[in-house]
């Protein structure tokens, strides 16, 4: 018997009742793990009903005592740490230790949440306009407010949305990836054990219905997504058509130049880990190296095959693994057509990952990491997000050409650079036209306390998430213009008030 997943509504795990489901797999396996229910747009309605009802005494609390509640959630994590881990590993297919910094990741934003009383101040002048009158501002929640999230960080980017959307008063209504919809689930049971009254969260799983249910209710203020760029496109346009707030994070194609005076070695390491951990999974991956001159590329492609070569993909529990299976069996043809496409188009292939079988788990959906050489612009394997286990060097003459790559680029998530010249890597950090900048750094994943967002096609809408932003994304200001007269038997005015 296949297990039964669950949505998470009032305060509990309650059955779907629209008769249809999805399989959830296990990666490692490729065996069914569990089935998933998919929201009909009632169950949707009706839940936003009970979140939009446990809003308005969570929303009048104080901030404090809802900064505790999030606290005694992280306390609850740490306790569950294994289980979450075992739990995101078994859907998702990544290692534990990374399954592990996918929770962390997310913890880290809780952690930032816990302002709250701090981050909801407003602004207040006195004696602005005229004597007697002082103007100040408050930040108030929305109402109820939606994350929609993708399976590739199934902790950490819906505790990202969760924990500002909370701790700013909001009820929120997520609909996780229903791929690996486990985590958010023990996370929503999680949060109930720490005090979260009933209603205020509500987990639906379900896929495109669910997710237009909740673009299309009007009791729904405002919607972070975070996916492919083609949905974000369309939940931006459609939330916009529906009158809400939205923030649409969308895929990538991320560049890493290497300069000529790069330590060779530091750069091929950061390229390996930033390109192929969690099967290049990630919205942060490296998918482009462009190293600077004929001398530097050479160099970098042999370091870069000697590493590729020794990688160890193995099943989640393999501790010795780099990096574990893709989602899907789907997601492993995808990747395998776009290897096909890139030998066709003429780039070079000096890694060949295709047809791995890991032994034991012969099923499962793995694929090898690839590397290809000698990629150019015109090709579909520099302008797709491939989102697999494969490395394009795209090589170019001189700096301002290898900045022009990632600036021209219709993605614009993150960009790295590796040189020990401080003066290219600032004139790189100004000019580059990409919305999060590494130096040194392969992934450039700002920490909780800053924002993370993409540009062009990697991100639709205002605000980042997490940091300042996503407090801002999800409340809004009022402004009080307040007098307390001792004038006021002098008269009305009916000349408008001004500076003079
Ligand atoms: P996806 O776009 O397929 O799914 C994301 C969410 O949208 C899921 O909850 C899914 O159920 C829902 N969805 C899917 N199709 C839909 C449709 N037609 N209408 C309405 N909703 C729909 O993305 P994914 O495969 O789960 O995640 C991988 C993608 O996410 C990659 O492109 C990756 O780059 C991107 N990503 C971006 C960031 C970022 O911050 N920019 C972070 C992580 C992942």
């Amino acid at each position: 018997m296949v297990r039964e997943l669950s949505h998470f509504v009032d305060g509990e795990l309650r059955a779907g009742t629209s008769g249809e489901f999805s399989d959830v797999f296990n990666p490692s396996t490729g065996e069914i793990a569990a089935r998933v229910p998919l929201a009909s747009h009632s169950e949707v309605a009706a839940a936003i009903s009970t979140a939009e009802e446990a809003q308005h005494e969570w929303g009048a609390l104080n901030p404090q005592r809802r900064a505790r509640v999030l606290m005694r959630f992280l306390r609850l994590i740490e306790r569950d740490i294994d289980e979450l881990a075992e739990m995101l590993s078994r859907e998702h297919g990544k290692t534990l230790a990374d399954s592990k910094g996918d929770v962390q990741r997310g913890v880290e934003v809780i952690e930032f949440a816990l302002g709250a009383p701090h981050l909801l101040k407003g602004e207040y002048s006195t004696n602005a306009g005229s004597d007697g009158i002082d103007v100040y501002s408050m930040r108030q929640p929305l109402g109820v407010v939606a994350g929609i999230t993708p399976f590739n960080f199934p902790a950490m980017i819906p505790l990202w949305k969760m924990g500002p959307a909370l701790a700013a008063g909001n009820a929120f209504i997520l609909k996780p990836s229903e791929r690996d919809p486990s985590v958010p689930l023990h996370l929503a049971q999680l949060l109930t054990e720490a005090g979260l009254p009933d209603g205020v969260l509500q987990v639906l799983n379900g896929d495109k219905r669910a997710v237009d249910a909740i673009l299309t209710d009007k009791r729904v203020q405002a919607v972070g997504f975070v996916g492919s760029t083609p949905i974000a496109r369309y939940i931006y346009e459609t939330a916009a058509a529906n009158g809400k707030r939205a923030q649409c994070f969308g895929g990538a194609k991320n560049h890493m130049i290497v300069m000529p005076d790069a330590d060779l070695d530091q750069a091929a390491d950061a390229l390996v880990g930033a390109g192929y951990g969690s099967a290049g999974e990630r919205c942060m991956a490296i998918s482009v190296a462009v190293p600077v001159g004929k001398a530097t590329a050479d160099a970098l492609a042999a370091k870069l095959t000697e590493r590729v070569k020794q990688l160890r993909v193995g099943d989640t529990h393999d501790e010795r693994a780099d990096y574990g299976p893709l989602i899907t069996r789907d997601a492993v043809d995808r990747v395998t057509h776009y290897i096909e496409a890139g030998v066709e188009e003429g780039a070079s292939l000096l890694v060949d990952g295709r047809g791995l079988t890991v032994e034991g788990f012969e099923e499962g959906f793995y694929l090898g990491p690839s590397l290809f050489d000698y990629v150019t612009t015109d090709m579909s394997v520099y302008r797709d997000e491939v989102f697999g286990p494969v490395l394009f060097i795209a090589r170019a003459a001189t700096y301002e050409e290898a900045l022009r790559l990632p600036s021209e680029h219709d993605y614009g998530n993150g960009v790295s650079i590796f040189t020990r010249d401080g003066d290219t890597a600032r004139d790189f950090a100004a000019r580059v036209n990409v919305g999060m900048v590494g130096v040194n750094v392969p992934i450039p994943v700002p920490i909780a306390y800053h924002t993370f967002g993409g540009w062009k096609e990697s991100g639709f809408g205002d605000l980042n998430q997490h940091g300042p932003d996503s407090f801002r994304f999800y409340t809004k200001t009022k402004t009080v213009t307040s007098r307390w007269p001792s004038g006021i038997k002098e008269g009305a005015s009916f000349v408008i008030p001004t500076m003079q």
